[in-house]
């Protein structure tokens, strides 16, 4: 064991403060990462808060990992001491079920589910784990990334670990590019990454905020065109005419708004979270063109892969604002107000302060 130091809440009511925690001596298989930058998902919001009940505390957020390797273990092949490399939301699976077999481990059948960089494994069981707002980490070398991107765009390149993932994988799965029409709900973390990519994959992007000062913004990402969900009149221009709406809003609201926009045989995904749930959909909006509400949860290992590799292959990094470790209070309080431009990423030198 080697103790590292970390931001930690102790429970849902107080602010998070630095602790110490343990980190194992990494065996045959693991990898050891110095962490340079971690991003600040929403979910870690929802975590730290005890905004989703069942959260183990004391709680240690953070899964949008980019760091250095410092140490491997004799049976480690992909990465070297001295390389770059990544860790997402994921750092353990049961590797043996169909899901596991097919690289989506997020969705692992397995006893406990995957197992999760913060929070521990999905059911529950097992010990508690803890995330990316710490200086070190050691991770089993299949869950852990490569990174491509130059030494200068490091910190940009953390919130691909899950904003990037999380909009990629609906993305692919449901065929996003040269032809389609596909909607992103939410100009936030997940959003900003849901434009660059769906319009790097040749999609025409129609960008949806409730924020009037994003609209420029949502075009400058990247969107062809930017609509203010909350106008009537704006909203009505596209009725009927999305293949897909990749919905990232972090708040429960009237879902109707999104359907009435989708196409005949069109898909709205949800990938937001909320802490309580939307008002029920109407089902008679998506049984006259067989429409569809789904979900999407992070993304597997080998998609993760794919999408950093060609995000460095597109030049593509995060859009972010650089905070000291001690302030992420404030940055969760920011997010609450959908005032981030447009992820918040913790240079974790300041953690040495
Ligand atoms: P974020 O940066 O806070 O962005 C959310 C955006 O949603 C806001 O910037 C805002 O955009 C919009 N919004 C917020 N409140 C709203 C409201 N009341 N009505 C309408 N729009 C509202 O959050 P994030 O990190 O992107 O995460 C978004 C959600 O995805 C969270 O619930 C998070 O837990 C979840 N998540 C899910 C997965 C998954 O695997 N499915 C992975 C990561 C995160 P505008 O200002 O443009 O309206
Ligand atoms: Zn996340
Ligand atoms: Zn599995």
């Amino acid at each position: 064991m080697t103790t590292t130091r970390a931001f930690a809440a102790q429970s849902a009511t107080t602010p998070l403060a630095e602790t110490v925690i343990d980190r194992r001596e990494p065996g045959p298989k693991d990898v050891a990462i110095d962490i340079l930058y971690c991003g600040v998902c929403h979910s870690d919001l929802h975590t730290a808060r005890g905004e989703w009940g069942g959260v183990r505390f004391p709680s240690v957020p953070g899964h949008e990992i980019v760091g250095r390797v410092t140490a491997v273990g004799n049976a480690v092949t992909r990465v070297a001491v001295g390389d770059l490399a990544g860790v997402g939301c994921l750092i353990g699976s049961c590797r043996t079920c169909a899901s596991c077999g097919e690289g989506l481990e997020q969705y692992c059948e397995g006893p406990h589910g995957f197992q999760g960089t913060y929070g521990g494994w999905a059911d529950g069981s097992g010990e508690n784990t803890y995330g990316g707002y710490s200086a070190a980490i050691v991770v089993d070398e299949h869950f852990v990334l490569t990174i491509a991107h130059g030494e200068e765009q490091l910190a940009g390149v953390a919130p691909l670990l899950c904003a990037g993932i999380t909009t990629w994988s609906p993305l692919r799965h449901w065929q996003a590019g040269p032809g389609k029409k596909v909607g992103v709900v939410g100009i936030g973390g997940l959003g900003h990454m849901g434009v660059k990519l769906a319009r790097a994959l040749g999609a025409h992007v129609v960008a949806f905020t409730t924020s009037p000062d994003k609209k420029q913004d949502a075009l400058d990402l990247g969107a062809h065109e930017a609509v203010l969900s909350r106008d009537r009149d704006e909203m009505k221009a596209h009725a009927g005419s999305f293949d897909l709406i990749l919905n990232t809003v972090a708040a429960p609201h009237n879902l109707d708004a999104f359907t009435a926009l989708l196409k005949r045989d069109g898909t709205m995904v949800l990938v937001g979270v909320p802490d309580s749930p939307h008002p029920s959909p109407s089902v008679g909006a998506l049984i006259f063109g067989r429409k569809a509400i789904a979900g999407s949860l992070i993304g597997g290992i080998p998609e993760t892969q794919e999408m950093l590799d060609f995000c460095a292959e597109h030049g593509i990094v995060s859009d972010i604002e650089m905070i000291r470790m001690q302030e992420i209070d404030a940055a969760y309080d920011r997010m609450l107000k959908s005032d981030v431009k447009y992820r918040f990423v913790i240079d974790m030198a300041s953690l040495k302060d």
